[in-house]
C-alpha cells in the first residue's frame, strides 16, 4: 500500500502516521518528493484490513499496489531512480546512473595483475567508458577453475582507481564479505547464481553501497524485482538492474540476451536498468551487436567484459572484447545513443 500525502502536509502529520503504522504491525518507508511525498506500507497488507488510514491529516489518497514488489514498482516512486557515483580521483565528475547518458562499465570478467588492469583503464577512459568491472570472487561453475584473486583482487581495482579515477563494481558471493566489498567497491554486483540468494540480498541492502543486480539464470523478470525488493525493503535504495541472459532452448549463443526485459523493466520499475551482452550471447564477435541493441531498447548501463589480450584472460576469454573490438563498440554505441537523444 501506498499513502501519497498531501503538498502541504507537515513533518509532523507524516511522523503521526509512521508511528500509527508501525502500531499497526507494518514498516513505513517514507520517499520524500519534490512535488509531495509517499509512505510505502511494508508488510502484510491484510494487518490493514479496515483500517481508518485516509483520516489522517496530510493523507490525500491511499493506493493499494497489485504487484508483490512495492517499493521497486514505478507506482512506489514515478520518477526514474538516479545513482550518483562519485570519480575516484579529486574533481573528477560523478557517474550518474540513470540519466541521461548512458553509462559503459567495462573491463575483464576475473581481476587481473595490475599492468593488465592499468592497459585497461587507459583505453576505457580513452574511448569514454565511464566505470571498470573485473570480479576479484568468482562464481565458477567447476570448483577446480579460477575462482579469483580474492582481497586481492579488490586491492588492485583501489589502486587503478586511485591512479585513474575509475570507480568499480565487483561481485560479492559471500554474506561475510559483504561489509567488506561495500567499503571498498563503488558498487557491488550480486551475480546471476546469486540473485535468490536471500541472505545476500538482506547483507547487501543493509550497506549503503549502490548494488547491480543481476538477473537469474532461469529467472524471470517478476523473480528479479522480488530480488530487489529484498534489497529496498533493507534501506539500500541503491540498486540497479541487469539483463545478463536467461537459459533457453538455443543452443548457439551462451545463454539468450532477452532484450524485451529492458522495456517491461523501465515501465515496471523506476530502478536503472542494465544490460550485459557479454554473459548474454558469451561469444565475443556478437556482444557489440547487442550492446547496440541494448542501448536502443533504453538500457541505461551497458557491462561489458573486456581485456588487452582475451586469449590470456584468466575467465570468459571467449566472450571479451580487446582493445579494438571496445573502440569500435563505444562507436556504434555513441551513435545510437545519439539517435535516441541520450549520450554516452
Ligand atoms: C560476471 O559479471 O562476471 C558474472 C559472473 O556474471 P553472471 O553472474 O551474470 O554470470
Ligand atoms: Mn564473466
Amino acid at each position: 500500500m501506498i499513502i501519497v500525502l498531501k503538498p502541504d502536509a507537515t513533518a509532523a502529520d507524516v511522523a503521526r502516521i509512521e508511528q500509527q503504522i508501525r502500531e499497526w504491525g507494518l514498516r513505513p518507508h517514507t520517499s520524500v518528493g519534490t512535488e509531495r511525498s509517499v509512505i510505502g506500507v511494508i508488510g502484510d497488507e491484510s494487518l490493514l484490513a479496515n483500517k481508518p488510514i485516509d483520516v489522517f491529516p496530510g493523507v490525500e489518497s491511499v493506493m493499494r499496489i497489485q504487484k508483490p514488489y512495492k517499493l521497486a514498482s514505478r507506482e512506489f516512486r514515478a520518477a526514474s531512480t538516479r545513482i550518483s557515483i562519485p570519480w575516484g580521483t579529486p574533481g573528477g565528475e560523478p557517474v550518474d546512473i540513470g540519466g541521461d547518458r548512458v553509462v559503459v562499465v567495462g573491463g575483464p570478467c576475473s581481476v587481473e595483475q595490475p599492468d593488465i588492469m592499468r592497459a585497461t583503464a587507459e583505453y576505457l577512459l580513452a574511448t569514454g567508458a565511464r566505470m571498470l568491472r573485473a570480479g576479484a570472487f568468482k562464481p565458477r561453475t567447476s570448483p577446480y577453475a579460477f575462482q579469483g584473486l580474492g582481497v586481492e583482487g579488490l586491492r588492485i581495482l583501489a589502486e587503478i582507481r586511485a591512479e585513474t579515477g575509475l570507480p568499480f563494481i565487483t561481485e560479492v558471493m559471500d554474506t561475510r564479505d559483504v561489509e567488506m566489498v561495500a567499503e571498498m567497491a563503488d558498487v557491488v554486483q550480486i551475480g546471476a547464481r546469486n540473485t535468490q540468494n536471500f541472505s545476500l540480498l538482506k547483507a547487501v541492502g543493509r550497506t549503503r553501497t549502490p548494488v547491480l543486480l543481476k538477473r537469474g539464470i532461469s529467472g524471470t523478470i517478476e523473480e528479479l524485482l522480488m530480488s530487489a525488493e529484498y534489497i529496498l525493503s533493507q534501506g539500500n535504495d541503491k540498486v540497479i538492474v541487469c539483463e545478463r541472459g536467461i537459459r533457453t532452448f538455443e543452443k548457439a549463443t551462451r545463454n539468450t540476451l532477452d532484450l524485451n526485459a529492458v522495456p517491461v523493466l523501465k515501465k515496471l520499475t523506476h530502478l536503472p536498468v542494465a544490460v550485459d551482452p557479454s554473459h548474454g550471447v558469451g561469444i565475443a564477435e556478437f556482444v557489440a551487436p547487442m550492446a547496440l541493441a541494448g542501448v536502443a531498447c533504453g538500457a541505461d548501463l551497458l557491462l561489458v567484459e573486456t581485456h588487452p589480450d582475451p586469449r590470456t584472460a584468466t575467465s570468459d576469454g571467449a566472450q571479451t572484447l580487446d582493445a579494438a573490438q571496445f573502440k569500435r563498440m563505444m562507436d556504434g554505441v555513441r551513435g545510437v545513443a545519439a539517435a535516441i537523444g541520450r549520450t554516452v
